[in-house]
Order: C-alpha cells, then structure tokens, then sequence
C-alpha cells in the first residue's frame, strides 16, 4: 500500500458508522460498518472508537501500521479544534463535540475531522472525476444540499472552517424559510426532501412521496412529477450558476443521493446551465457526477492527514 502506511477512515452518518482501511493509492480494504446509536454522545463515540480498534486490529493482522484516523461527518465543523458545533440532528445531543480530541484520547491515533462535503472533494481530486483539477465546486444533493470549493488547489475554509455552505444560498428572496432561519436557500427548492414537499403539495396530500419517487415518476413521464423535478434543476441552475460565477471553477461536481444514479439530471442540468450566465465562464465549466460512489466519504476522510500537510493545514 506504499511507503505511508494505512490510514483509518471513517464516515459518520446520522443512520450509519463505515470504517475501513485506506492506502496512500486509494485503495479500500476490511471496510466495517454498523448503524449509529441514536442514544447520545457517549454512545456514538464509544461505537466510533470500538469500530477504529476493530480495523486496527485487521491492519496490524496484515502487518500494516496505522497512522491516523480521519473523520468525514455532516454539520458544521470547526476543522482546527475538530469540534462538532452543530451536526446532524438525527444523532441525540450531538452539538459542541470535541470530537478529534475524545477519539484521538480513546485510540491513541492522531485524528483529523471535516464536513463530509470536503472529503468528498478530497478523494474525488485525488482518485476520482476531478482528478488532478485545482479548481473544484462540489454540490451534494441529497436530503439536504451540501458544498464544499476548491480554488487553486486549496479548500475554502473561511475563518473557522464554516464556508461554502452551498445548500443555503438564496435563490430567491420571496421564497421559503429555511430551517436555518434564512429565506429561500437551494436545499428548500432542489433537496430530495424539497421535491418530496412540493410532489405532496401539487398533489393535495393523496400519497407520501419520496425524493426518488418523484424522479422516477418525472422520468416514467408523469406531468407532476416532471413539474416539480423541473423547478428544481431551475433552482439548481441558478444556483449553480452563481457558483461558477464567484468561484470560476473547471468542474462543478454533482453528488449526493440525487445524482449518485441520474445521468440524465446531470444533463438537464447541464443543458439549463449552459444557457444562463456570463457565458465566457459557463461555457468551459465541466459539469460532472462523482465516479467514486459511497467509498469517498471512506477515502476522503482516510486521506486528511495528507491533505492536511499539502494543504498547510491542521499540522
Ligand atoms: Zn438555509
């Protein structure tokens, strides 16, 4: 697995912990997984901690030497002290974790935490479809929309690690209130959950709808459904839009549960895209689909410590 030893990766979810084992090419090995307790702090760190042990144990079998862990979790996260501030509220008393430091104590490993949208970006720039690309925006779509920007080469961090919260850029100033107190952010139009509340809407409530549901139903021709999936790549478009506009990339890199399967998404996005803006900058942007599925969370966060010294961060 190279010179560098292995490194622990892990994805925390609010329904599911994966660990696994990463090499310096990439590649992913005794990968481990089992759902998050949703009983409170103490019981997730003493599961995330357990799991760690577990694939420690499998690497020192194969003689290998673990030399960090590296932690991908949603929320906002202050990267520098590795704390939690605000994370995912389907994990029970889950804010102001000091999260690096309890798992670094528990493991004895040195412990890097981030936003899973960067670790995404990370693997996906290393290994995956923006390979060797410097200038990157990252849109996960899923139940609520996440962001991570590359530019030149460096992750936006902001002051404290909190930029390029991507979901909650306002397309439009009439629209919704968003959960975090802002007035119609992306995720309220484009999210799975969004599209599932506008489906339930047109359609008075006949039936619960699910984000899937609703693509599949838009894409089997259903005039609803392809309503709502329309509104939503316009507000998707917009909103991209404004991205390549402030940040120039070369690729805008779609993922998340939306996009992880629905090529033809991609296209309409990119067909509506392509049409809008200051077309000298629209026009040469990339718009691509992760290529490297669940395993980028794993990769990504196994692949911090690295980063961490190109990056001239955290070390
Ligand atoms: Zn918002």
């Amino acid at each position: 697995m190279g010179d560098d030893g292995v490194d622990i990766g892990v994805d925390l979810g609010g329904t599911k912990l994966a660990a696994a084992l990463v090499g310096a090419d990439g590649r992913v090995s005794e990968r481990v997984s089992r759902s998050t307790p949703q009983t409170g702090r103490d019981d997730v760190l003493d599961a995330l901690t357990e799991t760690v042990r577990h694939v420690r144990q499998r690497a020192s079998k194969h003689g290998l030497v673990v030399q960090s862990v590296g932690i991908g979790t949603a929320g906002q996260i202050d990267v520098v002290r590795g704390v939690v501030l605000a994370g995912t509220t389907n994990i029970h008393d889950w804010n102001n974790v000091p999260l690096r430091d309890a798992v670094a104590a528990a493991t004895g490993l040195t412990t890097f935490v981030d936003n899973d949208v960067p670790v995404v970006l990370q693997a996906e720039r290393e290994f995956g479809a923006a390979q060797g690309c410097t200038d990157v925006v990252c849109l996960t779509v899923g139940t609520g929309i996440g962001g991570a920007v590359l530019t030149g080469g460096r992750l936006l961090r902001g002051a404290w690690g909190g930029a390029a919260e991507l979901g909650h850029i306002s397309v439009d100033k009439h629209g919704p209130v968003c959960a975090c107190g802002f007035r119609g952010c992306l995720e309220m139009f484009a999210s799975g959950t969004a599209v599932a509340r506008r489906m339930a809407e047109l359609t008075h409530g006949d039936r619960k709808w699910t984000g899937v549901e609703v693509f599949q139903a838009a894409l089997c021709g259903d005039a609803l459904a392809e309503q709502v999936v329309s509104e939503a790549i316009d507000a998707l478009a917009y909103g991209v839009v404004s991205l390549i506009h402030t940040f120039n990339p070369k690729i805008m890199l779609l993922g998340g549960g939306v996009f992880s399967e629905a090529e033809w998404l991609r296209e309409r996005l990119e067909n509506k895209v392509h049409g809008m803006g200051i077309q000298s900058m629209v026009q040469s942007v990339h718009i691509r689909r992760v290529s490297l599925g669940t395993d980028a969370g794993l990769i990504g966060a196994a692949r911090l410590r690295a980063m961490s010294t190109m990056n001239g961060e955290l070390s």
